[in-house]
């Protein structure tokens, strides 16, 4: 892990102090949940407590990053430190590795005064699995912390709720995002404000826009614009292939296309509206919402959300977005 100061965490600054104070304190609770969407923080903040509780400097409310408890955390080493996710090839948390986990903590640390258990997505545990946890929440150790890291909330165990603190990550706000941007990664104040906007209070997607997926999504949104504004079965086969071509990135691409439409829609109703996620793009959003008819873009905005609702990916995904490209290639007729 990368070990990292409070002053770093962006945004949800209410959790933070709670966590400086009880803390200080020593009643930091022994399990909490950390629910919110995703890339608001929510296991850096599990990391950043860890650090603080393994720390042997004795400074008060932060790692030193030097001491051996510290080293071996940034190293990802650490024989206290307990990191559950889902393994490859298998889709849930089972049963076994929290059993693992469990006989582990019978024991007494070995460096640490303390252990540190992140179950992360915690919503990914089996039942059995949540219910070999439960009996852990039931007796909780002295020197065991757990965290449960989640974006769905209500699909843990009532159990489970009902017996840990629940800690609830709201958006980042999108300045802060973007002076993130601007003074980790040296991005223009354009460039960090067009990304932070389109990263909907999430500091993680902000990061991979960063990346290579803002040229996706650029791409993207000029081959919905060239289907809108020129209508041609060859823009539309382009648009198509764009949507189907990377599967594992469907659910992304989708959400972007809600938003482009949804961004058509607020500035069909008022041009000079605030909220746009393709702020950049304004003048040729105002040309396409110009060149549609409402009532079909509303509907279309229903089609794509029963889309991004689709369970099962295989079955005639490539159908239903043709369909929903011949539905936006109607939109000005
Ligand atoms: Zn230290």
């Amino acid at each position: 892990m990368k070990l990292l100061h409070y002053y770093q965490f962006l945004g949800n600054e209410k959790i933070i102090d709670l966590a400086k104070r009880s803390l200080s304190s020593g009643r930091f609770p022994h399990s909490v949940i950390l629910s919110g969407k995703d890339g608001t923080g929510k296991r850096t903040f599990a990391e950043i407590v860890t650090s603080i509780l393994f720390c042997q400097s004795g400074n008060e409310g932060e790692a030193c990053g030097v001491c051996k408890n510290c080293k071996l955390l940034a190293s990802d080493t650490h024989p206290d430190y307990f990191m559950l996710s889902v393994q490859k090839d298998t889709k849930s948390i089972g049963i076994e590795q929290v059993r693992e986990v469990i006989a582990n903590l019978h024991r007494k640390p070995f460096l640490s005064k303390y252990k540190s258990v992140v179950i992360n997505p915690a919503d990914l545990m089996t039942i059995e699995a949540a219910n070999a946890l439960l009996k852990l929440l039931e007796e909780p150790h002295d020197d065991t912390y757990l965290f449960l890291v989640t974006d769905k909330y209500d699909s843990l165990l009532p159990t489970i709720r009902s017996r840990t603190q629940h800690f609830q990550f709201s958006s980042i706000p999108s300045g802060l995002i973007a002076k993130h941007l601007q003074d980790n990664l040296r991005l223009s104040e354009d460039e960090a404000l067009r990304i932070s906007r389109l990263s909907d209070g999430s500091l993680g997607e902000a990061l991979r826009l960063s990346g290579e997926d803002l040229v996706v999504i650029e791409e993207l949104y000029n081959k919905i614009e060239n289907v809108i504004i020129q209508g041609d079965p060859a823009s539309a086969a382009e648009l198509v292939q764009l949507i189907v071509s990377e599967k594992s990135q469907f659910d992304n691409t989708i959400k972007y296309c809600y938003a482009i439409f949804r961004d058509i829609n607020f500035i069909s109703w008022n041009p000079e509206i605030e909220i746009l996620t393709f702020e950049h793009y304004r003048p040729s959003l105002i040309r396409m919402a110009e060149s549609i008819k409402k009532e079909r873009l509303l509907k279309l905005l229903g089609s794509i959300e029963k889309l991004s609702k689709i369970k099962n990916r295989n079955l005639n995904i490539k159908l239903n977005v043709e369909s929903l490209v011949t539905e936006i290639r109607s939109l000005n007729i």
